[in-house]
């Protein structure tokens, strides 16, 4: 399983991108900032796209790429989420105001765009991959994604707070080859991430101590103005072997030989 790195920031910037992964070419998981790294002749390899929220920095190329592949889409991109976030797209994005509904588009028979509300925990297959979603807690409704491959398997959390239900949740996973994971804040804002329901150093380390598997940890979207703050903090709490900060541009390579 190849997994591409095209945006981990926790925000905007020269040399930043939000969100987005692309796996084996043609699946993302969200459509962040980090989707416009790609030539156009793989924007147009995207088959679909699993959703874990609907904040802007998880969505924010999605119309875009939708518009740029218009005319050589001879199938739909399919785009799976929680049924939350489909209303929160068809509503407020896809909307005629915002952007054009690409769900009726050429025409409502044979469309550019669908939308799959998906539900905990029904495993969906898509040509050699299975992603699973399971639930997170976030200020809005998140799923994290478990995708399996080839006897690999790695889960991306998506955002959200550090729990004892994410714990639980984790565990129930079982074995991962890696865990990506958000750590937005530094300790010195604990308490804003507690309200916003984001990751500090010092949360994301009782969580990793209390996991039954403990695996790699992948990690992203820190803040950019706390980037510094949060490296130093990750380095007091773990060793350099338990994780890797992700940036755009990485791509990494799960398989039996490397798991
Ligand atoms: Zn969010
Ligand atoms: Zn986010």
């Amino acid at each position: 399983m190849k997994i591409e790195i095209l945006g981990a920031s926790g925000g905007i910037g020269k040399g930043l991108y939000t969100t987005c992964l692309r796996i084996n070419d043609h699946t993302l998981i969200d459509a962040g900032s980090g989707l416009g790294n790609l030539p156009n002749e793989e924007l147009r390899k995207i088959k679909r796209i699993f959703l874990t929220h609907a904040h802007l920095d998880h969505i924010a190329f999605l119309p875009l790429l939708i518009d740029v592949c218009y005319e050589f889409l001879q199938k739909p991109i399919e785009v799976f989420a929680l049924p939350e976030v489909i209303s929160v797209l068809k509503t407020h994005i896809f909307n005629w105001s915002v952007w054009p509904d690409f769900t009726v588009l050429p025409n409502a028979e044979h469309p550019v765009l669908t939308l799959h509300p998906v539900t905990y925990p029904h495993p969906l297959a898509s040509e050699e991959l299975t992603l699973i979603p399971f639930l997170v807690e976030h200020v809005v409704p998140c799923c994290g994604w478990m995708v399996e491959a080839d006897g690999v398997r790695f889960a991306f959390t998506g955002d959200t707070t550090a729990n004892s239900s994410l714990l639980n949740t984790l565990n129930r996973l079982g074995r991962l080859d890696a865990l990506m994971i958000e750590c937005a804040f530094s300790d010195r804002l604990a308490d804003l991430a507690h309200l916003s329901k984001h990751i500090t150093p010092k949360s994301l380390f009782d969580l990793y101590e209390k996991m039954q598997h403990p695996c790699p940890l992948w990690i992203s979207h820190l803040k950019p103005s706390q980037t510094e703050e949060i490296t130093q903090q990750l380095q007091h709490y773990f060793a350099e072997s338990c994780y890797t900060l992700l940036h755009h541009g990485m791509e990494l390579v799960l398989n039996k030989a490397s798991a």
